[in-house]
């Protein structure tokens, strides 16, 4: 197969946004994208992927917009009468998307790859980039809680609502797990390298953490990369409490320090303009914009900012 020569690294709902400005400024046939698969798990036997899924449904332009995951219109008769069955469907899990998630568990049934189902699904969405799971094998990201259980990260965000009580982060499932078809290649042949406004302990970190993966990024060292943190905070989700987790900063610079060895800039908000010098002190070039992709304008030229940046053009 070509090698695409744009391959982003993605995680869910803010991977998904960037990505939706960046198919407006690179045509979709020369994008790859390679994306976390540490949240999946099986509901009710069957497999759900949350963040192909968010991706998927963003970009066919189908995503329910308000909460960044989901169908947008879809219904939950479904989950309403399983609640009625049984105490533990806690997981939202709409009529449409259910028929994603029953699709996949076929086809996984029948023999075929996470990465051939998931080339299907997003043909079946008018998708013309390439999605490729990180890995095929089961890779759950563990989360270390103080006072209670173990929990995999849908446990933690959705049942549990994400409390402030992760002590570490497990990512040995990840790392014990061999890239997709296609992960090493494309981040071998690739040009320009991007990684999306992600969580960058679950959702990148844990695509680094598949084999092999961190030392062709390292090889590379020319990432360049989006602050998800804003201001000194996550515009959505978790990503304070992960940071904290692995002892890293909370702020534009804590993510520029992980990044470091992979990545050779990043792009802060305004916001943080004057954590500037200290991330170029880092070895990292550093481009101030508005990142917080409100609407599809701030997503478009967030995108065609970065990957020019990348290029080297701007
Ligand atoms: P998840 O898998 O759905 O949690 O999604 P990701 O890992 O892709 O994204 C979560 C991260 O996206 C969070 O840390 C958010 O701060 C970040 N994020 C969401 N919206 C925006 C935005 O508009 N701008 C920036 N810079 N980051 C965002
Ligand atoms: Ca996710």
């Amino acid at each position: 197969m070509a090698v695409r020569p744009v391959v982003v690294l993605a995680g869910g709902v803010g991977a998904a946004r960037f990505l939706s400005g960046l198919v407006q400024v690179v045509p979709p046939e020369q994008l790859t994208v390679i994306v976390n698969t540490g949240d999946d798990r099986d509901f009710f036997g069957l497999r759900v992927c949350p963040d192909l899924d968010i991706i998927t449904y963003t970009l066919a332009g189908r995503v329910q917009r308000e909460t960044g995951w989901g169908l947008a219109g879809d219904t939950f008769h479904c989950l309403e009468a399983l609640r009625r069955l049984r105490g533990d469907a806690w997981f939202q899990l709409g009529d449409q998307d259910l028929a994603t998630h029953i699709q996949r568990s076929a086809r996984l049934r029948e023999g075929a790859s996470l990465t051939e189902v998931t080339r299907e699904i997003t043909a079946a969405f008018g998708l013309e980039l390439e999605l490729l799971p990180m890995t095929e094998a089961e890779a759950p990201t563990r989360l270390l809680r103080r006072d209670r259980e173990p929990s995999d990260f849908e446990e933690y965000l959705v049942r549990d609502g994400a409390p402030d009580d992760v002590e570490a982060v497990d990512l040995s499932a990840a790392a014990a797990a061999a890239p997709a078809p296609g992960v090493l290649e494309a981040l071998a042949a690739a040009e320009i390298l991007l990684i999306c406004p992600s969580n960058p302990v679950v959702s990148i970190g844990t695509i680094r953490a598949v084999q092999g993966v961190e030392a062709r990024l390292r090889e590379r060292r020319d990432a360049v990369a989006v602050s998800p943190i804003i201001g000194g905070r996550p515009v959505k989700g978790p990503a304070d409490r992960l940071l904290r987790a692995v002892g890293a900063e909370v702020s534009a610079q804590g993510v520029a320090k992980l990044y470091q060895p992979i990545a050779k800039a990043i792009v802060i908000d305004r916001v943080d303009a004057g954590l500037a010098p200290a991330i170029e002190a880092l070895g990292l070039g550093v481009r101030v914009t508005e990142t917080l992709m409100k609407d599809t304008r701030v997503c478009r030229q967030l995108a065609d900012l970065t990957l020019k940046f990348a290029q080297g053009s701007e």
